[in-house]
């Protein structure tokens, strides 16, 4: 029979680097018995397949169908090439080290292939660290580049003849898997209780279950950092952890054993199980159906959950005789997520009945990644472990750009070629060790990622300290008002390079006339901004302590409309304020000392929040608009708004208090506050689309991050007929800033600004 031999070249873009990705394409071509070669280019991946030509168009359709679960295939294309009479399927080296693809994969969640093997495979039944090129820790391990063991934590533990063959063959799963490892030659778990080391992981996993389930709480070093963990139905062993770890009221994240008993106690849509399953398990907010323990998320409706990703978790499920655990991040408070041995003894042992540790080190702290899913889109919170470092495509040059980020949330981002490659969750740098973890982690970045600094772009809030950090790099420096950085981000990640109308709603940002700006409509582009309306100007008392106290804005709300007597007019409303403490701050507000002027969406859902007594004193970031959130019922009614250049709220709080003198169901009274928040949003945008005829609306900042706001804006906003662009896998909050400074930055390069 007559069969047609042909050549082809085709080109995989997207993220098929450091995936596993050549040593799958050359496994795939054997299988059709093709010849040629695949090798990494600036753009993906290339291969010349040289065979049958079925058998070339079979093998080019599974591509897509079969390749590793972490890559992700934006396109593939091919073309017919000269054939050139390969005479083998090779592996075509990169030619040298600045030739080497700087893209590091994320650390990927175990596979099932894996899982199999830890049940029958000899070398590995029960051996938690087992992995593949398909799974595994990758950033978390990584030192340098190119990504070869010895550049990464698994440099110590050498391969034994088993393993050193799996690495080397090229048809084997664990072909240049970096961290492959067996019981024979890998790294192994370590128990600390009372004074006593326990090795055999039999022992370690039956005693971790048989802790947990009598309610201890046990320090488990994860794959990113430690993590502390105690039975998710026992309320007594969370509330002890509670105070252990300092942590009043700030939710826990939990894991559940699998999908199926997390869906006895969590409603889940299917974008929300796809999110909670995929390989990169991040905690995904799901609300609650049945309840698990009051105290996992207080006061909430919603709980963090996440799925096992480490051999470890499963196999611990495995004894457990209960359905879930908290798994909160190993720090106290505010501090980084404790990474080191050493550190977890020293800080973790006094708050923990036990240690359960391995020996492999951790280079590159990372916390789980937190998401949720609205108007079926998944909305990243918190990107961290299995999503960092991967690069944000654009389409602009972003090459030797550093982005300093904003300063509560910081995430900061350099730019490499036309991506924006962004940190990991670092945190609040006010906390002197989140502060050396956000220099170390700069540092780490420009040497893995060949990164050189020569403009750096920050926010123009003077105190910041990321601010301070940029400008002592003394390179040339942009600054960029936080909200423009906020649309700008989300420009960025949508791909938009125009005019937009942009919606930035936070808690804070520094405004170019020296306010707190928060409630935002600006008409801009990535270069430049204009502020078209904003909401209006109200004392902010004691500047960031009405964070930890919203009665403060509640007052300052009242006393703007009501006058100096407020507490006498409406007395009930204060009950259990100190009259002395109302006094101070009616003083303060009177006498203009420390109270900065704020048009923060963030601060009026806080005085909301306080007026309907539902969050008075906060424990925890963003607590007041989260609790009104969590009770808001389902409504179509509003209250009515001064709208114009200053939106004023007067008749907000006139309508609220008449409601609330009726006696009206306070979570009636938030729906229809997050109604008007809603209407506010179309007048406005409306308005100002009359003006300039723009339709595409942006919207970033971290009030987006309420799930009800950004539903329902995006659902109005199409429905008059506005392209609207939000969020997805970029924080709104300020983990997003950084990107869209990055952005602002580039432009201005590009347009000769700078
Ligand atoms: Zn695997
Ligand atoms: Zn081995
Ligand atoms: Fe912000």
């Amino acid at each position: 029979m007559d069969v047609k031999n042909t050549a082809k070249e085709i080109h995989i873009n997207g993220l098929v680097q450091g995936v596993g990705f050549r040593p799958f394409i050359y496994r795939l071509a054997h299988e059709y018995s093709l010849k040629g070669c695949v090798e990494n280019n600036n753009l993906g991946v290339k291969v010349i397949a040289e065979g049958e030509e079925s058998a070339i168009d079979q093998f080019i359709s599974d591509i897509p169908n079969k390749a590793p679960m972490a890559s992700s295939i934006e396109s593939i294309k091919s073309k017919e090439i000269y054939i050139h009479n390969f005479d083998a399927f090779t592996i075509t080296k990169s030619k040298s080290v600045s030739d080497e693809i700087t893209e590091v994969s994320p650390d990927i969640s175990v596979c099932q292939d894996c899982l199999n093997d830890m049940k029958n495979q000899e070398r590995r039944i029960d051996y938690p660290f087992t992995n593949c090129t398909n799974c595994g820790p990758r950033f978390t391990i990584i030192k340098d580049l190119p990504y070869d063991r010895n550049k990464t934590t698994m440099k110590v533990f050498e391969m034994c003849p088993e393993c050193k063959k799996e690495y080397s063959t090229i048809l084997d799963r664990r072909f240049h898997a970096q961290p492959v490892a067996c019981e024979i030659c890998g790294p192994a778990y370590k128990m600390y209780i009372e004074g006593k080391e326990i090795t055999n992981i039999h022992s370690i996993v039956d005693l971790c279950a048989k802790l947990l389930e009598t309610g201890k709480i046990i320090a488990i070093k994860g794959l990113g950092g430690y993590h502390l963990a105690c039975n998710a139905f026992n309320e007594d062993s969370i509330q002890q952890l509670r105070v252990r770890k300092n942590r009043e009221g700030k939710p826990f994240a939990i894991m559940f054993s699998d999908v199926e008993s997390a869906s006895e106690y969590l409603c889940m849509n299917k974008e929300e199980k796809y999110l909670l399953t995929g390989w990169r398990k991040p905690v995904t907010l799901l609300k609650v159906k049945k309840e698990i323990a009051p105290s996992i998320s207080i006061q909430l409706d919603t709980v963090g959950t996440m799925l096992p990703y480490m051999p470890f978790h499963y196999m611990l499920f495995e004894k457990l005789n209960i359905p879930a655990i908290v798994l909160t991040s190993g720090n106290i408070s505010d501090e980084p997520i404790v990474i080191n041995d050493a550190e977890a003894l020293l800080k973790l042992q006094p708050i923990s009945d036990a240690i359960v540790t391995y020996n492999r080190e951790i280079h590159n702290r990372t916390d789980d990644s937190v998401a949720m899913v609205i108007n079926e889109t998944p909305r990243l919170i918190r990107r961290s472990r299995s999503y960092a470092p991967s690069p944000i495509r654009l389409d602009i040059h972003t090459e030797g750009i550093f982005a300093a980020g904003a300063e509560l949330v910081n995430c900061f981002c350099i730019g490499k070629g036309k991506q924006a490659i962004i940190s990991q969750h670092i945190g609040d740098l006010k906390n002197l060790e989140t502060l050396d973890f956000y220099t170390e982690s700069i540092d780490r970045f420009k040497r893995l990622f060949r990164f050189k600094p020569q403009l750096a772009v920050c926010d123009m809030h003077p105190d910041y300290l990321s601010t301070r950090f940029a400008r002592e790099l003394n390179i040339p420096l942009v600054e960029t008002q936080h909200h423009h950085a906020h649309i700008a981000s989300c420009m960025a990640e949508n791909k938009l390079d125009e005019n937009v109308i942009g919606i930035s709603f936070d808690g804070t940002g520094y405004g170019i006339d020296g306010h707190v700006w928060g409630g935002e409509f600006f008409t801009c582009d990535l270069n430049d901004f204009e502020r078209a309306s904003h909401f209006e100007y109200i004392p902010q008392p004691g500047g960031d302590l009405v964070t930890k106290q919203p009665w403060r804005m509640m007052l300052s709300y009242m006393h703007h409309y009501y006058g100096t007597d407020v507490v006498n007019q409406y007395p009930s409303l204060f009950n259990g304020i100190p009259l002395k403490e109302l006094e101070m701050v009616i003083a303060m507000i009177e006498k203009g000392i420390n109270c900065p002027l704020t048009s923060s969406t963030g601060r009026l859902f806080d005085a909301v929040s306080a007026l309907l007594g539902i969050c008075r004193t906060a424990s925890y970031h963003a607590e007041p608009p989260m609790r009104l959130e969590s009770i808001a019922k389902d409504t179509t009614d509003y209250y009515p708004f001064n709208s114009g250049k200053e939106i004023g709220f007067k008749p907000v709080f006139e309508g609220i208090l008449k409601d609330i003198n009726k006696g009206e169901d306070v979570g009636l009274i938030s729906g229809k506050f997050h109604n008007t928040m809603v209407q506010v949003i179309i007048d406005t945008v409306q308005k100002i689309s009359q003006q300039t005829a723009i339709k595409k609306v942006a919207l970033s900042g971290g009030s987006f991050q309420n799930r009800i706001l950004l539903k329902k804006t995006e659902d109005s906003l199409k429905d008059a007929n506005f392209a609207v662009f939000s969020q997805s896998l970029i924080p709104s909050n300020d983990g997003g800033i950084a990107l869209g400074q990055l952005a602002i930055a580039a432009k201005r390069r590009e347009m000769g600004l700078i």
